[in-house]
């Protein structure tokens, strides 16, 4: 079993430079406001609200992470900073796509949940998620709402336990295709929360959160992993991206988005239409 998704990760609310693996918290929470709380079954949960610090990540009858086979696609494009000659974008198609971190293919809508990246670090990688609000349902605004901190969670039953909450993700891919930014690719949004890969911990700090309006089981559309694809090679271009995988591959045993429903070898395929010697599946 695995739990859920979502990206995000409340943390701190303290200011950049918060420490690594911040634990899950809301800013701005008050007394006698709900919260999500640790243990919470987020298996469940649509939003992958993370957990606080110090909770147990495995849960009884769960295999433990070493022995789970991560999803993920190599990314790896020749040289993102020097394109083929004669093959693909020009470098001023390049520098026309990205303007500071912002792609030039989704609709902006700046939030306040993100903080600065640490000095040097490199953006190598890329957590796919999966969120809808209410759990299951497609079309409303209240995914934007919710990372740009204007939910109002009086609005459904649902929205109770993400009062408070501090999230944002990079990316956020509709069901028809439509894509939105939040945060600037230079910045880190609160997308994974606790995380670890490859032997590193806290992967908000160098990878780029993307969500896919869904739910964990469900299936996604065409449309999405069409537009996914090309925001992949967009943001490979720019970055030095490795790889993409799942919420589920950096938290095992605490998040299970974007889920069963999203087809990894389709997304290899995509990539790999456009770019025949590049993108390598590696799981
Ligand atoms: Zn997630």
């Amino acid at each position: 079993m695995r739990p859920a998704s979502v990206a995000n990760k409340a943390e701190r609310g303290s200011k950049a430079g918060h420490l690594p693996g911040g634990s899950p918290v809301r800013a701005g929470h008050s007394p006698g406001r709900s919260r999500v709380r640790a243990g919470q079954p987020c298996g469940q949960s649509p939003v992958c609200v993370g957990q606080p610090t110090g909770q147990s990540q495995l849960r009884a009858g769960q295999p433990p992470g070493p022995l789970r086979v991560p999803h993920g696609v190599s990314l790896s494009l020749p040289g993102h900073g020097a394109e083929e000659p004669g093959r693909g974008p020009s470098s001023v198609g390049r520098r026309r796509a990205w303007r500071e971190g912002w792609w030039s293919g989704a609709e902006a809508r700046p939030s306040p949940n993100f903080d600065e990246r640490p000095a040097g670090e490199a953006v190598t990688l890329v957590v796919l998620h999966s969120i809808s609000l209410p759990p299951g349902e497609y079309g409303g605004d209240a995914v934007e709402q919710l990372f740009t901190n204007r939910l109002d969670c009086d609005a459904h039953p649902y929205y109770a336990q993400l009062r408070g909450l501090r999230v944002s993700a990079h990316f956020f891919v509709r069901r028809d295709g439509r894509v939105l930014q939040f945060v600037s690719c230079d910045r880190r949004a609160w997308h994974a929360g606790r995380s670890h890969w490859r032997g590193r911990d806290d992967c908000n700090h160098y990878s780029i959160g993307i969500e896919l309006e869904g739910l964990e089981g469900h299936a996604f559309d065409d449309e999405q992993y069409r537009v996914l694809a090309r925001l992949l090679r967009a943001l490979a271009r720019r970055w030095p991206i490795a790889e993409t995988v799942g919420h589920e591959d950096v938290a095992p045993g605490r998040k299970a988005d974007p889920g069963p429903g999203f087809d990894w070898p389709r997304l290899r395929r995509l990539l790999r239409r456009r770019r025949p010697s590049l993108p390598r599946a590696t799981g």
